[in-house]
């Protein structure tokens, strides 16, 4: 579904990432796991196309992304959760949701989304009138997913989800991904938690200074204590 072929890229003349080729599924939870630095950001950024200067391939569903605006990737079905989740200030739960359906305003019932994405994220549903940023993290978090996730992407690209998150809410989510998954959304997962990553993901790819070092089940990599110390130690 998603294909990167020989992709580099920059950040100014620092070259970050070095001939990275990445492949994943229709339907599968890929973990991009990786120290810190290791460039996974840079590669899941370079994907949405907000790298300013980037050389190689990538290809989702068959079509060329190469020189795409990222606001045309995001029509195709890709939708990305940054650190950051950006929740906007002054907004409403519902407010802030409603900011995921502005691109295919038209298309979707907007009431009927709500509704139906309340349904998946309880903790939304009964705050969807409070403001947004006074939520607790995690919480911000849950909105942050289910804004990327309102108008139905084929795939959503996630980092570091559970990052500063209480385990109840990582829980919550690991379950919520996998019923993504169960009705055939991709993930791609980036994950300091590599434990919680690898438990939920069907594979595992390893990046270590800008490069793909690794990729294998996530299964075989939970049992390889050693791949693990070596590339995801902190
Ligand atoms: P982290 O978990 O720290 O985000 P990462 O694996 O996602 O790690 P990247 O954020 O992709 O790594 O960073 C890859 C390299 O690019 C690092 O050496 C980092 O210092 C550098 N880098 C990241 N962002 C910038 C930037 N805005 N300008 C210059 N260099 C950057």
């Amino acid at each position: 579904m998603l294909e990167t072929k020989d992709l580099n890229a920059w950040y100014g003349a620092s070259h970050t990432l070095h001939g990275v080729s990445i492949s994943v599924a229709q339907g599968e939870i890929v973990a991009l796991v990786g120290r810190n630095g290791a460039g996974k950001t840079t590669t899941i950024r370079s994907v949405m196309g907000l790298m300013s200067k980037t050389t190689g391939s990538m290809t989702f569903n068959g079509n060329d992304l190469t020189s795409m605006p990222a606001h045309d990737r995001f029509r195709l079905g890709l939708a990305y959760v940054p650190e950051e989740r950006r929740i906007i200030p002054g907004l409403t739960v519902r407010e802030n949701l409603q900011l995921g359906l502005v691109a295919s305003r038209g298309k979707i019932d907007e009431r009927e989304a709500i509704e139906e994405i309340a349904e998946s994220f309880p903790r939304l549903k009964e705050r969807l009138d409070q403001e947004g940023v006074t939520m607790s993290g995690g919480e911000q978090q849950m909105l942050a997913i289910a804004r990327a996730t309102i108008a139905k992407p084929k795939m959503i690209l996630l980092d570091e989800p559970s990052e500063g998150i209480m385990p109840v809410l990582v829980e919550e989510m690991g379950v919520l991904f996998r019923k993504l998954r169960d009705q055939g959304v991709t993930l791609l997962l980036v994950e300091q938690n590599v434990e919680w990553a690898l438990r939920l993901a069907d594979r595992a790819v390893i990046m270590d200074q800008g490069e793909v070092v690794y990729e294998s089940s996530s299964a075989a990599l939970l049992a390889d204590k050693e791949i693990q110390e070596r590339y995801c130690a902190v």
